[in-house]
């Protein structure tokens, strides 16, 4: 049936293929850079990954851009109680929320793009729904007039046409009930950062950048827009108001929201103080992949209850896959090929390829490899597992951790911290500068002797533990 997902705009399962050519055009909200991202807020990001290598597998290229929220209320209030500018204080948290998704395995997007770096686009966007009278002003600050778009409410399936028309909203987050006039630039309050771009010195508000960074790189339309269930109202219905206006084009073809990952029922959220990072979990001696395990085994559109058992039933099953893997790996099979064994390994391919195709249904996939190990290690006990039968074993695994990848254990590094990994770094820059790049590839060598990866980007280097 192919590759298809539920698509929050229509509420229906549809095939999926790309607008244009073999290339998907996905834009994924990231995060607002004033804390250390929680596992809720990773669950959001590990459904990402897959999705993409489940598109990657299935032929297609992607062009795929995050963005980073680095200017916000919230950053603002606790950057001025830290006394760092917003920009000392946002890179602490964009550098960890790299090295938390790294550690995760989750495949970077084509682009990262900061919000900050693109506050010019923003202000000609909220020019050009000026020119087209989808805004107005009070106070220095930009509102836009839902009134004027009559399909306000498509993504959330919401009938707003009775909201009283010119009452606004300050804050970029609020409730359905709530719905007004939502804000496009924030007048300058005492003692906040601010641009100075011919609308009054302020700063954008949320639901603009992401509309700009998006159509900026991927185009008019869209193919895959996600994003956490709690996004889709006020944020993406937002998104969709001012990407229509400005282009009176359909902004995105398939929205995909995650839902929450919840703990004792409830969301977990930095504002309830009942998360966890990554950090506190791996502290408690977890491994990143039994987290990414945890958080990939339940399909996306499910709730996930977070719990101890179930991360310790992760473990429980990442061992039985690296088990027997080195099963496949050391044992020595009786000569030939059992023809019996190869549809079933075919059965296997052909029912973790189909639950995947099933709007990720990635809890099918992980039930599908276990009966297929499961029927495999019988075969081995019983001596009908011969060494011709290994190839097909061996690809599924293969296939399986191209989009699972927790199959190779975390490298530990060797007992680098973080600052002597950033002091190498430093060496290595300035051996690059002074042109001395013997001594810059001997510091890379180091690092991966280290289990340090380095990857240089053009915002600089970037690096994470193997
Ligand atoms: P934020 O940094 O708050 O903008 O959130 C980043 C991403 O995490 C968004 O896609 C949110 O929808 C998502 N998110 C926040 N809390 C949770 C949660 N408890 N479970 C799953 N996703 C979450
Ligand atoms: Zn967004």
């Amino acid at each position: 049936m192919g590759l298809r997902f539920y698509n929050t705009l229509t509420q229906q399962v549809e095939a999926f293929a790309p607008l244009h050519d073999n290339v998907v055009r996905m834009y994924t909200c990231g995060p607002t850079v004033y804390n250390y991202v929680h596992i809720g807020n990773l669950r959001a990001f590990t459904f990402q990954d897959i999705l993409r290598r489940v598109l990657r597998a299935r032929g297609y290229k992607l062009d795929h851009v995050m963005n980073i929220t680095d200017i916000e209320d919230k950053i603002i209030r606790d950057a001025a109680a830290a006394h760092k500018s917003i920009f000392d204080f946002t890179k602490v948290y964009t550098d960890a929320f790299l090295e938390d998704t790294a550690a995760l395995r989750l495949e970077g997007p084509e682009r990262l793009v900061k919000a900050t770096d693109h506050i010019h686009d923003m202000v000609t966007a909220i020019k050009r729904l000026e020119q087209r009278g989808y805004t107005y002003e009070s106070d220095g600050s930009v509102y836009y007039r839902i009134a004027n778009f009559p399909s306000y409410g498509q993504l959330s399936h919401n009938d707003f046409s009775g909201i009283r028309a010119g009452a606004r909203v300050d804050v970029d987050e609020y409730d359905k009930a709530d719905a007004r006039d939502f804000v496009l630039w924030k007048a300058q309050k005492d003692g906040e950062p601010a641009w100075d771009e011919g609308i009054g010195m302020g700063r954008p508000g949320w639901h603009i950048e992401c509309s700009v960074m998006a159509m900026k790189y991927l185009g008019e339309t869209l193919d895959i827009h996600t994003g956490g269930v709690d996004l889709t109202f006020p944020h993406h219905e937002n998104e969709i108001a001012q990407s229509e206006a400005l282009t009176g084009k359909q902004f995105v073809r398939y929205w995909l929201h995650s839902e929450h990952l919840s703990v004792d029922g409830q969301k977990m959220s930095k504002s309830l103080g009942n998360f966890y990072t990554l950090r506190d979990l791996i502290g408690m001696g977890n491994t990143p992949e039994a987290v990414r395990y945890l958080l990939a085994s339940v399909p996306y559109r499910k709730k996930l209850n977070f719990t101890f058992d179930g991360i310790k039933a992760a473990t429980t099953a990442i061992e039985r896959l690296r088990n027997y893997r080195l099963r496949m790996e050391t044992a020595v099979f009786g000569e030939g090929l059992n023809p019996a064994l190869e549809d079933r390994a075919a059965a296997a391919v052909k029912s973790f390829d189909e639950a995947l195709d099933d709007d990720l249904n990635t809890a099918e996939a992980l039930a599908a490899a276990f009966e297929y190990i499961r029927d495999t290690n019988t075969a081995m006990d019983s001596g009908e597992f011969r060494a011709g039968n290994t190839g097909a074993a061996q690809d599924f695994l293969t296939r399986f951790d191209s989009i699972f990848d927790v199959l190779n254990p975390s490298v530990k590094s060797g007992g680098l911290s973080d600052a002597e990994v950033d002091a190498l770094l430093s060496e290595r820059k300035a051996a690059k500068a002074a042109r001395n790049f013997k001594r810059a590839d001997e510091v890379r060598a180091q690092l991966a002797e280290q289990g340090i990866v380095i990857e240089d980007t053009k915002d600089g280097v970037r690096w994470k533990r193997q």
